[in-house]
């Protein structure tokens, strides 16, 4: 109706979007999914109030709010754990992407990240700023860890990489994703490669099951790349300015035996960069965090291209991230 065109249902919607985070945000701050997973039974916003010791008013309206968007009843439904793995990656948008966005104005103006104004951080040194304290790397590699529980194993999947006997997932974090690799390729050898501290933490704090992921500690930029028959840089491309990104692909195919590969799993735009709104949301995060952006297959393709690999083949998962195959 001519009414439905003259309201402006989306903007409202959108504009408004940062209080929904909010209203998510707060409640995982405040504890509110875990004490409702770890009850088993549904608790009055009274009980709630008293366990997370908040007042009962702001609790029954924080309550009201999540169920009217929706988020209490899939939390609940599922004891299984699924809304406990989300945890770190809603804490992390909250404590850190959430400051880090409230100078998206400068930005965009500046065209360079806001480490230095939101952390009082050098801008140049991304991960520096990124691992700023023991607390924030954690909660760095629990945001990276959480991603690969909804979208691993469609990625390690959306190309069959039996092919490739030893795998190394460069910049691997936690073993996230190498664990799902090992898991769908268990007679290829998976290993993570990734800064000293972070190998560290990773042994320490995420402990994984998979015995078949074994973690090897180095500089991708300044130092040497462990031999593979195949190279795994999950959101590793997306961090870098183009000349970095081009250096270490470059360093990948001098490496890389011939019939060997690399894939890369990131966010990609549509190729009129018109969408998927996530993947432009992404894109203006590594403005506002990295040095990096998100791109469309095409230009993966093209740095790809430029540093000898061939038969690029992309593959849209339909979820939040996507992959590209391409050999030596
Ligand atoms: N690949 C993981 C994933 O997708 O979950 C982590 C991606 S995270 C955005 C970038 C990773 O690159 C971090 O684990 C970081 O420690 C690692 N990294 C950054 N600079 C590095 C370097 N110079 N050498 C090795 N790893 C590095």
């Amino acid at each position: 109706s001519q009414s439905e065109l003259d309201y402006p249902f989306k903007l409202l919607e959108y504009f408004n979007g940062f209080r929904v985070s909010k209203v998510i945000f707060s409640a995982c701050e405040l504890g509110v999914f875990d004490l409702l997973l770890r009850s088993q039974e549904p608790l009055s916003a009274q009980h709630v109030a008293r366990e997370l010791s908040t007042s009962v008013d702001g609790m029954e309206r924080l309550l009201d709010a999540l169920v009217g968007i929706e988020i209490l009843e899939v939390e609940t439904a599922d004891g299984t754990g699924s809304g406990k793995s989300l945890h770190d990656m809603i804490i992390y948008q909250s404590q850190t992407i959430y400051p880090l966005w409230n100078n998206m104005v400068d930005a965009v103006r500046e065209g360079k990240n806001q480490n230095e104004k939101t952390f009082g951080l050098p801008a140049e040194d991304i991960f520096q700023a990124i691992y700023r304290s023991e607390e924030e790397m954690l909660k760095f590699m629990g945001l990276m860890n959480s991603s690969w529980v909804l979208d691993g194993h469609d990625i390690v999947t959306a190309f069959n990489l039996s092919c490739f006997q030893k795998i190394v997932d460069l910049g691997g974090c936690t073993g996230a994703l190498a664990c799902e690799m090992a898991k769908a390729y268990p007679s290829s050898s998976v290993t993570v490669f990734d800064l000293p501290q972070v190998v560290d933490a990773a042994q320490k704090h995420f402990s994984q099951e998979n015995d078949a992921v074994v973690f090897q500690t180095g500089d991708f930029f300044s130092g040497e790349i462990p031999p593979a028959d195949l190279y795994v840089l999950a959101r590793i491309i997306h961090d870098w300015p183009e000349e970095k990104c081009l250096t270490l692909l470059q360093k990948i195919y001098d490496t890389c035996r011939p019939g060997g590969g690399v894939l890369l799993v990131e966010a990609m735009l549509f190729e009129n960069r018109r969408g998927p709104v996530m993947a432009q949301c992404f894109s203006l995060n590594m403005l506002v965090q990295a040095e990096g952006r998100e791109r469309p297959p095409s230009e993966y393709t093209t740095i790809l291209n430029k540093t000898g690999f061939r038969n690029v083949q992309v593959c849209r998962t339909g979820k939040s991230y996507d992959t590209i195959l391409a050999t030596r």
